[in-house]
C-alpha cells in the first residue's frame, strides 16, 4: 500500500508534466491559471472538477488563480448567480488571486477588432444566420465566401462603429474574421466575432448593443490577464486554432488552451440549461435541492468539502470521457463523515417496548461517546428508563437463526445500555404488535458489564419521556436511469418521482437538540445525516446525506 502511494506520488498527470516542463526550461517563471464560469446558473459538481483541477495546480506550483466571470452574453446570466459561484468556491476551499468579468473588457476587445478590421483579417458581413449557414459547407465540402467578404478595411471599419453606435437591427449585421472558408476546420470558416443584439446586460447595462462571441472574449480575456495555462474541456479542441489565431494576428500575450475530459456522473444530468429546467419547472424545489448534482445542492444535503475534492483528485484528468459512478462520490463523502459525524440514536418507525423489570419512575443517565473515531469527541447523555422506542422492523414474530435483533426469547444489546431479553408480544384486535415486554440485565451495563453474556445483536433505540419527534428527509437517485441526456426523448421523462422520501415524525436522543448547521451526525445504523435549511427550534428537520452500506468499496473487491 505504502509503495503503491509513493507510485501515485510520482507519476504526473498531463497538466503537471506540461507545467513542469515549462517552468523547468524558464518558460514561465510562475502559472497563472483561471476558472471562467459563465453566471448563467449555479455551479454543479462538473464545475468542481475544473475549479480543483485550476486552483489545484495553481497552489501546487506556487501560482495563483484568477476568478473571471464570462459574462458575454446579457440575455441568460445574473447577479444571484454571481453570488452563489463565489460562495460556492470559496466553500469548497479555494480563493483566487483576482475577481474580473469578461464584460470589464468590453472596450479593449471593441479596440481588438478594430486592430482586426484595419489588418484587413475580419469583415462586417450582412448576410442573415440562415444566409450565412447556407455557405458554410460541410466537414467534408468546402463553405463558400460570404458576398460581403471582400468589403474595405475603411468601409468595414465605418460599418462596425455604426453598429456599436445602435444604427443597426439585431440580427442585420456581424462581424467576422476573414480567415479561410475551405478549412477543414469548420470553427475556421470565417466566425463569428460580434453580434448586434438590444440587450440589458447584468454589469453593462444598456452601455453596449453589440456583444463578442465566446470565441472573441475567451482568449483575449486570457490574454489580457496574461494567463499561462488556460485550462478548459475536451469540446473546446477544435476551438484551439482559433484562439491561437486571434492571439498571433492581436499579437497579444500567448496564453495556451489546454483541454481535459468533462466530468459526468451517473443518474444525473450537467449542464445547467438542463438544471434550469429541473429548478423552473418545479421537479425540484430549487438549485439547492439536495436532489441536485449542483454545490449547493450537495451542500445543503450535507457533503463534505473535503469528499469532493478527494473525489476530484481520484477522478483525476483524464483525456477520454467516460461516466463516473455517484457511488464513488458517496464513497468519498461517508469516509469523511465517518471521521467528523457526531453518533446519535433516532427511531423511525417506533415500537414500544415495556422494561419490566426496571423500577417505575426511574431514570438514569448513560454515556455514550459521541465519536468513536475521534479520540476528544466526549461523550453525551443519553437517559434510559422503563418505557423505550426501539425500530419496529427490529422485531420479528418468527425470526430465522440468523436474525439477531428480537423475538420471544431473544437477547440483544441496547447500544450503550444493557441487555434485554424480549418475553412477550402485545398485539391489538387486529393482531398487530404495540408493544413487547422485556427484562434488563443490571449487571450487563454497557463499559460495566459483569454479566458474562455475549449477545450478536445491537440495536439503537430512545427514551420514549425525553424523545425529540424530528422530521426526516432520504432521497433516491433524481433519474431513473444511468444516462438520462442520452436517453431517447426528453431527458425529463427519466424522473424518478420517488426520489423523496418524508418521515414525518422521527424520534430522537434528546442530545440532538443541540444539533447546529455545520454539524454533521451519525444517526446509528442509519446513515449520514444534517440538519435542512428549514429547519427550526420548533421541528427539526434533517436531510440523510448518504447511507452507511458501502457498494462501491464491495464492488472494488469483485
Ligand atoms: P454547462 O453546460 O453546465 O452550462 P459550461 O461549460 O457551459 O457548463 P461554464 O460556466 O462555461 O459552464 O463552465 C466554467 C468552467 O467549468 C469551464 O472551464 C468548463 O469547461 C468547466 N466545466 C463545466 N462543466 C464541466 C464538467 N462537467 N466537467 C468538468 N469541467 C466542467
Ligand atoms: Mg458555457
Amino acid at each position: 500500500m505504502e509503495e503503491l502511494k509513493k507510485e501515485e506520488e510520482k507519476s504526473l498527470n498531463f497538466l503537471e508534466e506540461i507545467i513542469e516542463a515549462d517552468l523547468n526550461s524558464g518558460k514561465h517563471k510562475t502559472i497563472l491559471t483561471r476558472f471562467p464560469p459563465e453566471p448563467n446558473g449555479y455551479l454543479h459538481i462538473g464545475h468542481s472538477k475544473s475549479i480543483c483541477i485550476n486552483f489545484g495546480l495553481a497552489k501546487k506550483y506556487g501560482g495563483k488563480t484568477n476568478l473571471r466571470f464570462d459574462d458575454t452574453n446579457p440575455v441568460t446570466e445574473d447577479t444571484e448567480y454571481v453570488e452563489s459561484i463565489k460562495q460556492d468556491i470559496r466553500w469548497l476551499g479555494f480563493e483566487w488571486a483576482n475577481e474580473f468579468y469578461a464584460s470589464d473588457y468590453f472596450p479593449q476587445l471593441y479596440e481588438f477588432a478594430l486592430k482586426l478590421i484595419r489588418q484587413g483579417d475580419a469583415y462586417v458581413d450582412d448576410s442573415t444566420s440562415e444566409e450565412i449557414a447556407a455557405l458554410k459547407g460541410t466537414p467534408t465540402e468546402p463553405g463558400k465566401n460570404s458576398p460581403y467578404r471582400d468589403r474595405t478595411p475603411q468601409e468595414n471599419e465605418d460599418l462596425f462603429v455604426r453598429m456599436k453606435n445602435g444604427e443597426f437591427a439585431e440580427g442585420s449585421r456581424t462581424l467576422r474574421a476573414k480567415i479561410d472558408m475551405a478549412s477543414p476546420n469548420m470553427i475556421m470558416r470565417d466566425p463569428l466575432l460580434y453580434r448586434i443584439k438590444f440587450a440589458h446586460h447584468h454589469r453593462t447595462g444598456d452601455k453596449w448593443c453589440i456583444y463578442p462571441m465566446y470565441d472573441f472574449a475567451h482568449g483575449q480575456s486570457d490574454s489580457i490577464e496574461k494567463i499561462t495555462h488556460s485550462i478548459c474541456t475536451l469540446e473546446f479542441i477544435p476551438h484551439r486554432e482559433l484562439y491561437d489565431w486571434c492571439i498571433e494576428k492581436l499579437g497579444i500575450y500567448p496564453s495556451k488552451q489546454y483541454e481535459f475530459a468533462r466530468l459526468n456522473i451517473n443518474y444525473t444530468v450537467m449542464s445547467k440549461r438542463k438544471l434550469l429546467q429541473l429548478v423552473n419547472e418545479k421537479h425540484v424545489s430549487g438549485w439547492d435541492d439536495p436532489r441536485m448534482p449542483t454545490i449547493s445542492g450537495m451542500r445543503r444535503r450535507g457533503y463534505t468539502p473535503k469528499a469532493i475534492r478527494d473525489f476530484a483528485e481520484r477522478i483525476g484528468v483524464a483525456r477520454r470521457e467516460n461516466l463516473i459512478d455517484i457511488g464513488l462520490l458517496e464513497f468519498f463523502v461517508r469516509e469523511d463523515l465517518n471521521k467528523t459525524a457526531l453518533r446519535r440514536m433516532v427511531v423511525f418507525d417506533p415500537l414500544k417496548i415495556v422494561i419490566t423489570n426496571y423500577p417505575e419512575g426511574q431514570t438514569e443517565q448513560l454515556a455514550g461517546e459521541n465519536n468513536p473515531e475521534e479520540e476528544n469527541s466526549g461523550t453525551r447523555n443519553i437517559p434510559f428508563s422503563r418505557e423505550i422506542y426501539v425500530e419496529r422492523e427490529d422485531y420479528m414474530e418468527n425470526p430465522p437463526k440468523k436474525f439477531f435483533r428480537l423475538g420471544i426469547g431473544k437477547q440483544v444489546r441496547l447500544k450503550h445500555a444493557y441487555i434485554i431479553t424480549c418475553n412477550e408480544a402485545i398485539k391489538d384486535a387486529n393482531g398487530n404488535v404495540t408493544e413487547l415486554h422485556c427484562t434488563y440485565i443490571p449487571e450487563s451495563r454497557s463499559g460495566s458489564d459483569t454479566s458474562g453474556l455475549k449477545v450478536q445483536g445491537t440495536l439503537h433505540w430512545v427514551n420514549i419521556a425525553d424523545a425529540v419527534p424530528v422530521k426526516v428527509l432520504e432521497y433516491d437517485r433524481l433519474f431513473k436511469v444511468e444516462n438520462p441526456a442520452s436517453e431517447e426523448g426528453d431527458f425529463k421523462d427519466y424522473i424518478n418521482e420517488n426520489s423523496l422520501h418524508v418521515i414525518p415524525t422521527a424520534y430522537a436522543e434528546p442530545a440532538i437538540k443541540d444539533a447546529k448547521a455545520d454539524e454533521r451526525f451519525q444517526f446509528l445504523r442509519k446513515g449520514y445525516f444534517c440538519l435542512d435549511t428549514t429547519s427550526s427550534s420548533e421541528k427539526l428537520v434533517f436531510n440523510k446525506t448518504v447511507g452507511l452500506k458501502d457498494t462501491w468499496a464491495k464492488e472494488q473487491k469483485k
